[in-house]
């Protein structure tokens, strides 16, 4: 048989597998314009199926941006950076300019330099060859900063359509809802869920008499802690409100645990306080290095958790890396999980994080 493209989003066209992506009941093999079942209702119903997406399926989605003349409005999560950024996303879009957005803004304590966050944003996005136009921290929950994005967005676009695109759980669907009620009133017009990998689709919001705002599906990026997670731990390990900074005592040779998916290893170096910067629901532990391989396999699950039993076989390994921190106050973020301000820094930590899941040191946003 001759491959047939959907000519919504782009998907192989088969007549097996329901689940699967592309598929057509045989009969609409007879239409002259094919498109797959789930754009058909989506288009006519305005209802989103869920389908098993591949991850080449995603990038094929939003890689139809770059045949576009838009604006592309990216959003992170700001306590997933590194795990909600997108690569290839400036390839994927072609020459379209992209607003960056941070959210969940709400939950940084209220001492958080913004501007740092921002700055830090930015050189991030540039180090992973994305050039953005502006960067800007909203909470799609809360309505905070839409002001502002409301009239960047309608400045920048200048008739053009936008399109809006992220990873699973940054908010994407929340950001949308946001805008959609402040402009209409209607609340939840797209179905959100505490979850990720329930919002995809194309879905096309009216902006004026001629230019529309898309909801793009939300990519899944690997090294994203989420993927690794059970829903039940990723509402444990997600802060529900401004979270508050704890402060440990540490000296050389001792180690922290932040429940059971990342732990640091103060190696070398002068007495400090790390403040931690996590869910209140992740549980925190010191104990010496020496003893800490073995606490682990003894405790993860229980007395260190999240993760719990059922997650502990769906998560990779932790792996070590040691990192030199620079002399000056450094947060390590652990993306998906928080960051340890290190006040002083000039030490020497080894970092276990999952495998796939990336840690970062940035200059202290506090
Ligand atoms: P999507 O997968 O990108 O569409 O993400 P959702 O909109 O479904 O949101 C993912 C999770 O993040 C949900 O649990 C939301 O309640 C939460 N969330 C979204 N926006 C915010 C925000 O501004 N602040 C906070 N605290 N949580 C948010």
């Amino acid at each position: 048989m001759e491959k047939i493209l959907c000519e919504g989003c782009g998907a192989e066209i088969q007549t097996e597998d329901k689940t699967q992506s592309g598929y057509v009941p045989k009969s609409a093999l007879e239409n002259k314009q094919i498109i797959c079942q789930r754009c058909f209702r989506l288009k006519h119903y305005n209802e989103v199926q869920d389908v098993e997406y591949t991850d080449d399926d995603y990038l094929r989605m939003i890689n139809q941006i770059s045949g576009t003349n838009s604006l592309v409005v990216k959003i992170v999560d700001i306590f997933d950076f590194n795990g909600s950024f997108i690569s290839g996303l400036q390839r994927l879009t072609g020459n379209n300019p992209i607003i960056l957005i941070g959210n969940k803004v709400d939950l940084l304590p209220k001492s958080t330099n913004k501007n740092k966050l921002i700055q830090w944003m930015k050189k991030t996005a540039s180090d992973n060859g994305l050039k953005v136009q502006e960067v800007f921290l909203v909470s799609a929950a809360k309505g905070q900063g839409f002001d502002k994005v409301e009239e960047e967005v309608e400045e920048r676009r200048n008739g053009k359509d936008v399109y809006v695109v992220g990873c699973t759980n940054v908010g994407k669907s929340t950001f949308i809802n946001q805008l959609i009620k402040r402009s209409s009133g209607i609340t939840d017009a797209i179905t959100t869920s505490y979850f990720p990998g329930t919002t995809l689709g194309f879905i096309q919001i009216p902006l004026d008499g001629e230019s529309y705002m898309y909801d793009t599906p939300g990519v899944v990026n690997r090294s994203q802690l989420v993927h690794y997670v059970t829903d039940k731990d990723l509402k444990l390990i997600t802060p529900k409100k401004e979270i508050k900074p704890k402060g440990y005592q540490l000296q050389d040779k001792q180690t922290l645990f932040f429940g059971g998916f990342a732990r640091i290893d103060f190696e070398k170096g002068l007495k400090q306080s790390f403040v931690c910067y996590f869910s209140n629901q992740l549980m925190i532990h010191r104990t010496k290095l020496e003893q800490a391989d073995e606490f682990y396999k003894k405790h993860v699950g229980d007395l260190l958790q999240p993760p719990s039993s059922e997650t502990l076989e769906q998560l990779p390994p932790l792996v070590k890396q040691t990192v030199k921190i620079p002399r000056e106050k450094t947060d390590i973020v652990i993306p998906g999980l928080g960051w340890i301000t290190v006040p002083d820094g000039g030490i020497t930590v080894s970092i276990h994080v999952p495998k796939d899941v990336q840690f970062s040191l940035r200059p202290a946003l506090i």
